[in-house]
């Protein structure tokens, strides 16, 4: 399954660009003091366990903002995804927790899944919000299909 979306026309080197990358910066630092207010930060004993999808039982969707700012970020072509966990863990561990997406930020397996809810759906309207003021198509996708459709080739 795939989605249509080249990822190539989207480089830092574009002043619109940029301008996304920056409100991303903010977007995620705001994120992260809001799941600090929802979650409890002592809670997770970052085991790791919630990165491997199939066996923890639920999946991760991410938009386009949150695919170009990790694709900015991280080093290209993407880690194939080839089962149910996420490539990106290491040793147990996120190697690429600056960049993370929305859903590794604000899920924590117990806390309070209503206030993850709502904070996701109040999330989710600003990213769509930042795709129409920078005219980027607006995609919901799963990470197996943005990781797996959307890594760069040589060409
Ligand atoms: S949210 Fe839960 S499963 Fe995920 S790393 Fe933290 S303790 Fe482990
Ligand atoms: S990006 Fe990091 S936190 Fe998110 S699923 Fe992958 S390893 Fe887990």
């Amino acid at each position: 399954m795939g989605f249509d979306f080249d990822i190539s026309k989207y480089h830092s080197g574009l002043s619109s660009c940029r301008a996304l990358l920056a409100e991303m910066d903010t977007l995620y630092q705001e994120l992260d003091a809001k799941v600090a207010g929802v979650n409890d930060p002592t809670a997770c004993r970052a085991c790791g366990r919630c990165c491997d999808f199939d066996a923890f039982g639920h999946k991760l969707y991410l938009t386009t903002p949150e695919l170009l700012y990790f694709a900015h970020h991280v080093a290209q072509p993407f880690m194939p995804m080839t089962d149910g966990v996420c490539p990106y863990r290491i040793d147990g561990k996120c190697s690429v927790y600056l960049y993370r997406f929305t859903g590794c930020r604000i899920f924590q397996c117990c806390s309070s899944t209503a206030a993850q809810s709502d904070l996701t759906e109040a999330t989710i309207a600003r990213l769509k919000q930042l795709c129409r003021e920078h005219n980027i198509p607006y995609h919901y996708i799963n990470l197996n299909a943005a990781l797996n459709c959307t890594a760069p080739t040589d060409r």
